[in-house]
């Protein structure tokens, strides 16, 4: 909402360039106060983008120095700026966000916490920015049940790799769609469950802690060998 607002008011200062001057000056209106809102939010995230794409040297807000902001939005590097905001800030735009709509995919390792719209830009941004590797972790509870085809596995890291298995993604993106992530404690818990056995299990001279059954589907079958 906040991308596609920014890049039609450029289109409208372009064609109509006095008229949206004033109005983003001076008029009290909603759709004004949030345009204000989202320049400001640029001005405070995304100003060396600003800069670059434009090319101009903006060093105050849209309230302190509209008329550089207005250069700016009539630049044709603009939407290329504009285009840099890919998460959705909840506070600002809880108003503006339509029904269907999917907020809640948040990262918890940045501070402030930044919020995504889709699960797949959490963890593409989760791998780059902060080299987690398997992100899975987060949607994985200690059951140690698939929660989209219900196989029972005996441990959660079994599953991990169930879930991670490139050749069959079909698990992985059902839980991507379907499942909330855990709390950070909860994860951080399991993962320390995990370590615990991991490292009893190279203390007996193994260099895997052994399940000592195999996974059974929903209907009860026995999937796979218990080699993990
Ligand atoms: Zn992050
Ligand atoms: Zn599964």
């Amino acid at each position: 909402m906040m991308r596609k607002r920014l890049t039609y008011a450029a289109r409208v200062i372009t064609a109509r360039c006095q008229v949206l001057r004033v109005l983003l000056s001076q008029v009290d209106l909603p759709w004004c106060r949030l345009l204000r809102k989202d320049l400001i939010y640029m001005h405070t995230h995304y100003l060396d983008d600003v800069r670059h794409a434009c090319k101009i040297h903006i060093t105050q807000n849209c309230i302190e120095s509209p008329e550089a902001w207005l250069e700016a939005m009539c630049h044709s590097g603009w939407n290329e700026a504009v285009s840099k905001v890919f998460f959705v800030e909840s506070i600002l735009d809880k108003a503006a966000v339509g029904p269907g709509t999917v907020l809640g995919h948040s990262c918890h390792v940045c501070n402030p916490v930044q919020v995504f719209a889709t699960s797949r830009a959490l963890e593409s941004h989760q791998r780059s920015k902060h080299g987690v590797r398997n992100f899975m972790k987060s949607y994985i509870d200690g059951s140690g049940r698939c929660p989209s085809c219900k196989t029972q596995f005996k441990a959660r890291v079994s599953l991990l790799n169930h879930v991670n298995d490139r050749r069959r993604p079909k698990c992985k993106e059902f839980i991507l769609e379907q499942c909330q992530p855990l709390e950070p404690s909860t994860v951080s818990e399991l993962d320390a469950n995990d370590n615990e056995r991991r490292r009893a299990a190279r203390r007996a001279g193994r260099s895997h802690h052994i399940v000592t059954a195999p996974a059974t589907s929903q209907d009860g079958r026995v999937v796979g060998r218990a080699s993990m």
